[in-house]
């Protein structure tokens, strides 16, 4: 019989289990804390339950972590990138992005994955190149921000202060899992993470992104455009082109007005294909009349598909046209190029086998 992976049940969930094995109702609070507040892998950690309860929720429950198996670090040692293993041995990218003194404080950014692979197929992306994958339970997303939390206090940080759900998948493919995952997060009884400080990053499901709106919730929205021409972003990102770019603005612009938060637009820069002045003509006027902020990203070499960044001046004068027409742009300086820090880079290099999947 498969262990239970308490990680993924709520409060609500937990208490009902613990009652059904005959425990009082507090012991789901105390273990809920010792998993979500104290990150425990281990029953034999909680030193506030009981020998005997311990014992028997081993033998039909568990609250492992997955397993490091390779980590890489950036040259500046800001950027950390993990390869996890899960319990049935799929294995994801996690990566913690350290910000000394940003704002006056320092900042913890972990960038999980949703799910182990992804079936958007965008052209530009390793993680498309993954043939199997499977969703994330909230537990094992959960789990990502935990193992993080503990490197970031390593590293001499007070903990991790703000997720993004732009690692492995496409978190929106996983909505019901990525919803718990972030109640989990939230909860004050567990790591307490403000809804304000995660962002969840989509290529553009536009009835997910709708759905999203309707929580209620102030998480942040990220939507990966990276072509403003239809045809081009067809080309690009087949399987998010279902729903039109129009459709797709719509949709944003309301869960702005319904949520309060502003959307960003995510437009990785691809030499040759996405960065010609007539691309940012398209993209100014597909945005104008909005407050979408656009984040200007330099591609990540994907040799396997013939991505390289533009160069430097291109990325510039791309920046300026944009701003000149009046849309407010950033421009994202690259992380952790240097140890393949774009999403399931890590893994295409390590498979089991050693070789490349
Ligand atoms: S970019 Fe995101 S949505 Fe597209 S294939 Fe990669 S993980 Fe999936």
């Amino acid at each position: 019989m498969d262990k239970i992976d308490l990680r993924c049940l709520n409060r609500q969930e937990l208490t009902q289990y613990i009652t059904e094995l005959g425990e009082p109702a507090y012991r789901a609070k105390q273990l809920f804390r010792q998993i979500h507040k104290h990150g425990a892998a281990d029953f034999q950690q909680m030193s506030d339950l009981p020998e005997a309860l311990r014992v028997a929720l081993a033998e039909c429950a568990t609250v492992a972590l997955p397993r490091v198996i390779d980590r890489q670090v950036s040259a500046a040692e800001d950027t950390v990138k993990l390869l996890l293993e899960l319990a049935d041995g799929e294995r994801i990218e996690m990566v913690l992005m350290l910000y000394e003194r940003w704002q006056a404080h320092n900042r913890a950014t972990c960038c999980v994955s949703s799910q182990s692979g992804c079936a958007m197929n965008c052209r530009f992306c390793a993680t498309a190149l993954h043939d199997h994958f499977r969703n994330l339970s909230a537990g094992e997303i959960v789990a990502q921000v935990q193992i993080a939390d503990r490197l970031a206090y390593q590293m001499g940080f007070a903990g991790i202060t703000n997720i993004v759900y732009m690692g492995m998948g496409e978190p929106l493919a996983n909505l019901a899992a990525v919803k718990k995952s972030l109640e989990l997060l939230n909860d004050e009884e567990g790591m307490n993470i403000g809804m304000r400080r995660i962002t969840i990053s989509t290529c553009g499901l536009v009835p997910k992104i709708r759905e999203m709106a309707g929580w209620g919730y102030q998480i942040g929205l990220a939507v990966s455009l990276h072509a403003a021409d239809p045809e081009l972003r067809r080309q690009l990102m087949p399987g998010a082109s279902r729903y039109s770019l129009e459709e797709l603005i719509r949709a944003c612009q309301d869960y702005r007005e319904q949520t309060g938060r502003r959307v960003t637009a995510e437009y990785a820069l691809f030499a040759g294909i996405n960065d010609h002045p007539s691309d940012a003509l398209k993209l100014a006027n597909l945005l104008t009349e909005t407050d979408i902020l656009v984040n200007i990203i330099p591609a990540n070499p994907l040799p396997e598909a013939d991505i390289e960044p533009p160069d430097e001046a291109v990325i510039e004068a791309f920046c300026q046209l944009l701003q000149e027409k009046g849309l407010k742009v950033q421009l994202r300086h690259k992380r952790g190029a240097d140890i393949q820090a774009a999403c399931g880079q890590l893994r295409r290099r390590q498979t089991p086998s050693g070789q490349q999947d």
